[in-house]
């Protein structure tokens, strides 16, 4: 009996297996029914008003578009994170599906081995093109309800210092501390940040978090006074003391997701240099706010946020953080 392979309309009702099996007109149709759900908008004006130019000569670009109100010509990738990348857009779709669907994230030679793509440098830029499409929009809602607070630190094991002395762990220790802000069966905040003094902290709190909240952290001096800014007060669960919850004060989800981020950073990545680490932690915050949908849907929601970014290589290669 002859195979007839299943028909699908959406990326939330396919399996890895089928995502790999889309032809590069179908990945295309995919991108634009997220990108414009509600109908083909200009790039360049926002108009409504788009013929398709549906050229046989082979000169004329697949996908190609106009506006009929500014005239200007443009594709589904004009305008996002893929604009004038050489990649296809069938390994465009299974690259955000991959980077959806992992747990721990993919590492960029996995993904070049995965679709084939000739040189690591090009894996290596989408995968953090895809990251930047991950980013939370900076106007989304403060986090509220209970909030637990840690830090973490990530960049491998510590290692002994050239006086034989071990590096410290944890506070002290010259690694990058990782703060996460966790909505309690939510969303979380993520970031890289330069220190974990009181000043730190409680700037980075009390801009993602409403002020009715609850806070909940351990006993760490740079949380002291936090509970005048919030509603809900400052509980502290005593780690120092060997206690990690007490009835409901404790700070157990944040730890989950800082296993899920250093299992992914020192297992998947190897090593992440400081300058991109932010991305990083918007590549995991984007599945853990998207943790309870499948692999489809989460991956139609970081496909959403593909519009209005670029993040060129240039930009990347540069020394100073480019926070695309
Ligand atoms: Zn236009």
């Amino acid at each position: 009996m002859k195979y007839i392979p299943p028909q699908f309309k959406t990326l939330s009702e396919m399996a890895a297996i089928d995502v790999g099996r889309l032809t590069e007109d179908q990945a295309r149709e995919i991108l634009e029914k997220i990108r414009w759900h509600k109908g083909i908008e200009c790039p360049h004006c926002k108009s409504k008003n788009i013929v398709r130019i549906n050229g046989k000569s082979e000169t004329v670009r697949d996908g190609l578009l106009r506006c009929k109100d500014c005239r200007k010509q443009f594709t589904v990738t004009v305008g996002t994170v893929m604009e004038r990348s050489h990649i296809t857009l069938r390994q465009w779709v299974q690259a955000f599906y991959s980077m959806c669907s992992h747990k721990k994230g993919v590492s960029s030679l996995q993904l070049q081995r995965n679709l084939g793509l000739h040189s690591y440098r090009s894996a290596w830029h989408l995968t953090h093109r895809i990251r930047s499409a991950m980013k939370e929009n900076p106007l989304a809602s403060l986090l509220k309800g209970v909030i637990e607070v840690d830090e973490t630190y990530t960049g491998g094991k510590p290692r002994k210092g050239g006086n034989g002395e071990p590096n410290k762990r944890g506070r002290g220790t010259k690694k990058t501390p990782v703060m996460a802000i966790v909505e309690r069966k939510g969303k979380v905040v993520s970031k890289p940040i330069e220190n974990v003094t009181a000043k730190t902290l409680k700037t980075a709190i009390k801009e993602a978090v409403g002020k009715e909240s609850k806070i909940i952290t351990d006993e760490w001096h740079g949380y002291d006074g936090i509970e005048k800014e919030f509603k809900g007060g400052h509980h502290i669960v005593n780690h120092g003391r060997g206690e990690y919850c007490r009835g409901n004060i404790s700070v157990n989800e944040a730890e989950s997701y800082f296993a899920l981020l250093k299992r992914g950073v020192n297992g998947t990545f190897h090593h992440i240099s400081k300058k991109h680490l932010t991305r990083y932690c918007n590549e995991f915050s984007f599945r853990w706010d998207n943790r309870k949908v499948n692999d489809g849907e989460r991956t139609e929601e970081a496909v959403k946020g593909m519009e209005g970014k670029r993040l060129m290589l240039k930009h990347l290669l540069k020394k100073e953080i480019v926070n695309v």
